[in-house]
């Protein structure tokens, strides 16, 4: 689905379109990861690029009146929500949503950069996560979970 998207995006919009063209846009064999190019995600246009700062899948999602959660891969959409799933002993299923933890990836998220939930800029919206991240709470944590997340938040 990626390699796919990732075609139609035109020069205009993606800032290292002639990387993906010669050497594809895949760093593993089993197109598990993006490549990275000067440190960062092939996908990632810089600050000052003419067609947008910012992921090229994402913006060309917003051109193309689609949501992003349909164009980027799962796991840059779903950070940094965390949902954990428990099975309580009269099968009632509860889902705590949480931000993640550099604890959650071990030994790795040390040297991870956490700057949405750490940091200056992390927790200082104007608006309620509820609302600005809505689409994304919904698809990880589902319907009737995500209903039930903003009346106990009570945001109308
Ligand atoms: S959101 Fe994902 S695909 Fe887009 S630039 Fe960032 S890491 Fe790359």
């Amino acid at each position: 689905m990626i390699a796919a998207l990732a075609a139609t995006l035109a020069p205009g919009g993606f800032e290292h379109h002639a990387e993906a063209r010669d050497g594809g846009i895949f760093r593993d064999a089993d197109r598990l990861h993006t490549r990275v190019i000067d440190g960062a995600c092939i996908f990632l246009n810089r600050p000052g690029f003419a067609g947008g700062a910012g992921c090229a899948l994402h913006l060309a999602a917003i051109d193309a009146d689609e949501s992003p959660l349909e164009w980027k891969p799962s796991v840059c959409w779903q950070l940094p929500i965390k949902v954990d799933w428990e099975q309580t002993a009269d099968g009632t299923e509860v889902a705590t949503v949480r931000r993640w933890t550099r604890h959650d990836w071990g030994a790795q998220g040390e040297t991870m950069a956490w700057c949405c939930t750490e940091g200056t800029l992390a927790y200082v919206g104007d608006e309620p996560v509820v609302d600005t991240m809505g689409e994304a709470l919904e698809q990880v944590v589902g319907t009737e979970v995500y209903v039930e997340l903003r009346r106990r938040l009570a945001v109308e």
